[in-house]
């Protein structure tokens, strides 16, 4: 090939990489991935994929939740963007485990803020939490297995998710480096002779 023909070749992907969104190309993979934003959980390496390359759009937030705009996230990217697959990454060790809501709550009342009348959408200032809705809208959680399996019977059953996407979840371990699906603990399994089924 001429050098010509490929920085004319190599023009050519550069305007399909920039016009993306305009020509309808969608991410490499078809892929939205929703992650805690904890910074041990290394998205890429654990997919297996380039997120920040081209292959997903990836939606990072405390505990990897699907809130709100989660769901605003994931209803674009399926129903607009070409995405096909969603995939969530909840992790041991995370931080929305680390306290009760309803402390955190009390500390930013400490600190003279008043939650209730915080903005919390500068599109939607008509958006305000019920008396009490504060401890719910941080969600913390209790059991990092149980809350990426709900999220993944949330997602397959969202109205504003299409019925063909391929969803699934999985736990990070942070203490071994791999991923688990929730409930699949094999530490539990390798420890005593009752675990092992020994008679
Ligand atoms: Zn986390």
């Amino acid at each position: 090939m001429s050098l010509k023909a490929q920085l004319e070749s190599d023009q050519g992907e550069w305007g399909k990489w920039v016009l993306r969104r305009q020509l309808g190309i969608p991410n490499n993979r078809r892929l939205w991935v929703c992650a805690c934003m904890d910074e041990r959980l290394p998205v890429d390496d654990v997919l297996g994929i380039r997120g920040d390359h081209g292959d997903a759009h990836v939606f990072r937030n405390a505990g990897g939740l699907i809130t709100d705009d989660a769901i605003r996230s994931a209803m674009l990217t399926c129903n607009f963007f070409g995405t096909e697959e969603i995939v969530i990454l909840n992790h041991t060790e995370c931080g929305m485990m680390s306290a009760h809501a309803e402390t955190l709550v009390k500390a930013l009342e400490k600190k003279g803020i008043h939650v209730e009348k915080v903005p919390i959408d500068p599109s939607l200032p008509e958006l305000t939490l019920a008396k009490g809705g504060v401890a719910k809208w941080i969600r913390m959680f209790n059991d990092v297995d149980e809350i990426c399996a709900q999220q993944i019977e949330y997602v397959r059953n969202h109205p504003l998710i299409p019925k063909n996407v391929v969803v699934s979840g999985w736990v990070y371990e942070v203490e071994t480096g791999r991923l688990r699906a929730p409930h699949k603990i094999l530490a539990e399994k390798v420890r005593t002779s009752k675990a092992m089924g020994a008679r």
